[in-house]
Parts: C-alpha cells; structure tokens; sequence
C-alpha cells in the first residue's frame, strides 16, 4: 500500500425515502418521508468508500447541489488518506456560504466517505478506528410520536420493548403542560422503574417553560431533558439546570466544533448529542466527543444508529446510542444489531454500514434535477 491515494471520482446520489406514517415533534412538522444523500468517494487503485448524511425531508437537493458542484470537483486529485486535512479544506471552501447548516451536511457525507476508505484500508472496523474502547453501547429507542394518542404512544413505546430496548425516550411539547406530564406518567408506568426514560421537548420551550416542566417531570426519574430551549441560548439552559437539577442533553443542532466547546463551556449539560451527519462526519464527530471528555459529560447520539454504534462504543466516556425512528435499515444490507439493551458494532472493514443499492434505486431522485 503506497502512503497516499488519489481521489479520481465523488458521486453523490439523492433518494426520497417514505416513512410508513406521518411523525411529529414539537418543532419540525410533520415528516412524511426523509431524505438520504450519499457521496461515494473512489481512489486510483479503486477503492471505493460510501458516505451519507440525511435529512427530515427538506434540503436534501442543497446538501446534494453542494457536493456535486462545490466540492466534488475540489476534491479529485488530493491524497484521500489526510481525513483531517480535508475535513478542515472543505471546512473553508464553503465557510462564507456555511459555517456550519446545510454546508457542514454535505461536509459529513464525505469526511463519513473518507472513513470508510481509511476503514477499508486498514482492514479494521469502525469502533477500533475511531477509538476501540468496546464494539457494543448501551442503546434506548427514541419515538418522534408527539401527535400519538397516549394509546397509541404506549402501543409504540411497547413494540421498542418487544425489539430488545427497555429504555426509551418520548416527545413532549404538547399545548398543554398537563397532557405532558400524563403522556411521562403513563411511559413511566409501562416500562418500569429500572428502564431510563428521557424526554425531548425539540428547543420548543421558554426558559421558564421549561423549569415548569422539568419541576413537574421530577418524579419520574428522567435520564434526561433534551432540548427544552434553543440550542442557542447556553445560558439558559445553565439556568434550567441550575434551578431545576434536571439532567440536560442537546447536540443534534450544533453542527461546528467552535459550538460544542461553546455549549460543554456555558450550558451546563450532562450529555452530549452529536450527530456525525451535520456537525462534518466522523472527524467532526470525535472532535465534538473529545470536548465533551474534558468536560466529563458522558457523549451519546442523535439519529443514525446504524454509525453512531460504532462511534458511541469506541469511547471510553460512552454514554448512550438513541436507535431513531427513521426506518434506515429498510435500506441497508445488516440491520443494527440489538442485544439486550445494547447496539453491536460491525466488525466488517469500514464504517459498518452498507446500503441495499437494488432496493434504494427506485427512489432516487434524477441526477439532473440539481
Ligand atoms: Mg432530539
């Protein structure tokens, strides 16, 4: 194997995916379907590694439109094997239009692709690549089911625990903080006292809504309080913790590293969510984990169980993998593995994941509409 290996073709592809019934939190709308981009990165021995980010159903033809034309024309001719280097070249190339948002999705997708090969290289997994403290994290299923009648959110919560998952997190945000509490209560009730329960409130509240609701939800023992306010209001967040005790998380929105040191520096959280998909990859990723471990704050994940795995068991501070609702093991060849209460990273060279190309083709948007 030669020190270095030239990048000779980026392909990204876009595909609209269906979800079986409209879900919903607090902020977000509803989500009808979601949106998978990927950016299969090729070397000139031929190598191949594929990378992904997704979304909830909007911006996916401008994450695309990003790789296509701004940084895969770029990237040909430059030693694939500086993962880091080319993480911050892509970084700059689009900070003026970017700084994080829909620039640092379509960033993630390549760095996850570069990972792959530097994966695939060494003929290693993921978990060891990126850290190799263990293959396997403890895991809780996370419901986008704020809409669900309290029948319906039980029945839901009830089929993660026939999946192997006992622990669970459920959308809170409803008009009324009562019903909030009832749909916490009622959670609590069927997965028992031992299973954690955590709640995310999708940045829908004041401040002072929010130590309301945390002061309400206190008898129910909650791992934790995910995004009650804005992602950026640190302050108040380290005010909700400070009068509340509640335990804090949030990451899914912070999408650069300069936030992340940000938020472990003001915001008083107990756990950190990244999420490799928008906050630039896997180098992105561990950058955001590492901050986290000079904090002390136990690092988790939001969405893409099928990576975060990997990532979350590769690190000694691991805290929890959240198992999402999107069904994105419809597209891939080995579903994520689950084992009581825990998720199993691949062994395979490579991030872990490989996509059902066969199955994803006929939802492919056309290559010429961005
Ligand atoms: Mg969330």
């Amino acid at each position: 194997m030669s020190d270095e290996a030239r990048i000779t073709d980026v392909e990204s592809q876009l595909f609209v995916l269906p979800l079986s019934e409209p879900l919903t939190d607090a902020m977000h709308g509803e989500h009808t379907h979601f949106e998978l981009i990927t950016a299969t990165v090729t070397l000139d021995d031929g190598l191949k590694g594929t990378g992904y980010t997704y979304t909830g159903g909007r911006g996916g033809r401008a994450i695309h439109a990003l790789i296509k034309h701004d940084l895969a024309p770029v990237l040909i001719g430059l030693d694939a094997t500086r993962v880091e280097a080319l993480n911050q070249f892509m970084d700059e190339h689009l900070h003026y239009v970017g700084r994080g948002g829909i620039a640092a999705f379509a960033v993630s997708a390549i760095d996850i692709a570069l990972w792959d090969l530097r994966c695939r290289t060494r003929g290693e997994p993921l978990w060891k690549a990126a850290g190799g403290a263990a293959s396997r994290a403890k895991a809780y299923h996370g419901g986008i089911d704020l809409s669900f009648t309290v029948d319906r959110l039980l029945e839901n919560v009830q089929s993660y625990l026939d999946n192997g998952l006992s622990s669970v997190k459920i959308k809170v945000g409803r008009p009324d903080l009562n019903e909030d509490v009832a749909r916490v209560k009622a959670v609590r009730e069927l997965i028992g006292a031992s299973a954690a329960l955590m709640v995310d409130a999708n940045y829908s509240m004041t401040v002072d809504a929010a130590i309301e609701a945390a002061l309400r939800f206190a008898p129910y023992d909650l791992t934790w309080f995910e995004e009650p306010v804005v992602p950026e209001d640190l302050d108040g967040y380290a005010a909700i913790a400070d009068r509340t005790a509640m335990p804090l998380a949030m990451g899914e929105n912070l999408h650069t590293i300069h936030e992340f040191t940000a938020a472990c520096d003001r915001a008083k959280l107990s756990y950190l969510q990244p999420d490799a998909s928008n906050c630039g990859g896997i180098t992105g990723w561990l950058r955001a984990a590492a901050q986290a471990a000079r904090h002390g704050i136990p690092i988790c994940s939001h969405g893409m169980h099928e990576l975060h795995v990997s990532l979350v068991a590769s690190q000694t501070h691991a805290g929890w993998v959240e198992v999402h609702s999107f069904p994105i093991d419809t597209y891939t060849i080995k579903p994520l593995q689950i084992d009581q209460d825990r998720v199993i990273a691949s062994d395979e060279p490579g991030i872990g994941v490989e996509f059902d190309w066969e199955r994803l083709a006929s939802y492919e948007i056309g290559q010429n509409t961005v």
